[in-house]
């Protein structure tokens, strides 16, 4: 019989809660109480990783009041706003949990349907999505817009996402590590977690409005992001360009025989200008395009060999169940 020497740790965390927050303060109330119940009901050892992205508004502050008797926290204070992106970044790299979930901080997602999803975990699922049956709280514009990106998007890439999970998901500790060790500066969260595979299951929900305060995005911040999301995970912009070019071209050549050949035969006229306008503004369009398309590409090469780090923490502390000072 082969003995097996290389006996993996086990971490004595089974759950890590993940929450990035951003200007949050006025929910953080509501959010322990709810946190608070739900895991006073679980058996397993459960820590919470808030991770303040450069709140202005007395997160911090008012987070490092709190603390509970039923979790760990660990807490985490980002130097300045860094986007919720680096923020869950920040939160995976900090984890000691054996499942992962990354929750917001709003309590859109609800934290009740933890236990449902620690069950799937267990029943051998390594990352387990949350897919949003309605969307309350979201104008028919933010909807539309969403489902839209979604199509594009899975048009476009070739790590296909899935459509309307957002990060609400648990992934269990093999996956956060290999997250973790993706390098990568642009941190498109949906495409970074769904990218690594493994067995996928899917629990529907119902999303609710925001408990208090406002989304912390607009539509130019999700341009952005949708920006970054297609660019990060595809080449094939890059490709339909080059297809374009080769489709124009080939028109190009075909009409300039057709006008050659109609100047040889009937001698030349001068008409024509409607069609040299349409033609080179079309022309000047594409090209254009394809200019800012490189250029999209060429800026996050320029953010990737800077090597910058992702985030930076100004502050971290850990803090047990039991009431103790905290430890740095
Ligand atoms: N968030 C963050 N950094 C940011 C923006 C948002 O950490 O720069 C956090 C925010 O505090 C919340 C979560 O990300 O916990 C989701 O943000 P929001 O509710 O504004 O997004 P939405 O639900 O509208 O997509
Ligand atoms: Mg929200």
């Amino acid at each position: 019989m082969v003995v097996d020497t290389h006996l993996t740790a086990v971490s004595p965390v089974t759950l890590s809660i993940v929450i990035p927050m951003y200007n949050e303060v006025e929910g953080i109330d509501v959010l322990f109480e709810r946190l608070n119940t739900l895991i006073s009901d679980m058996d397993d050892l459960c820590e919470v990783v808030f991770v303040d992205d450069g709140s202005h508004d007395g997160t911090w502050q008012y987070l490092l009041q709190k603390h509970s008797l039923h979790f760990e926290t660990q807490y985490i204070r980002l130097s300045r706003n860094f986007g919720k992106e680096a923020a869950m970044t920040a939160g995976l790299e900090s984890v000691r949990g054996e499942a992962v979930i990354l929750l917001d901080a709003d309590l859109q997602d609800p934290p009740e349907l933890i236990p449902e999803m620690l069950a799937k975990w267990r029943e051998g699922f390594d990352v387990v999505n949350m897919k949003r049956r309605k969307r309350h709280g979201e104008t028919w514009f933010k909807r539309f817009s969403a489902a839209c990106f979604y199509k594009l998007m899975n048009w476009l890439s070739d790590t296909p996402v899935h459509e309307n999970v957002g990060d609400f998901r648990l992934l269990s500790r093999q996956v956060v590590d290999h997250i973790n060790a993706m390098p990568e500066r642009n941190r498109f969260m949906k495409g970074i977690l769904s990218w690594p595979g493994f067995a996928q299951a899917t629990i529907e929900f119902d999303r609710h409005s925001r408990q208090c305060g406002d989304t912390k995005w607009n539509y130019g911040s999700l341009i952005g992001l949708a920006m970054d999301g297609i660019t990060s995970f595809s080449f094939k912009p890059l490709r339909l360009a080059t297809y374009s070019g080769v489709t124009i071209g080939v028109f190009a050549f075909v009409y300039g025989l057709w006008i050659m050949t109609k100047t040889l035969v009937f001698g030349e006229a001068v008409a024509g200008y409607a069609s040299i306008m349409v033609t080179q503004l079309f022309l000047a369009g594409v090209q254009l395009l394809a200019i800012g398309l490189i250029g999209e590409y060429v800026g996050r090469v320029f953010v990737e060999v800077k090597q910058r780090p992702i985030f930076i923490v100004a502050q971290a502390y850990q803090q047990h169940r039991s009431d103790k000072p905290f430890s740095v």
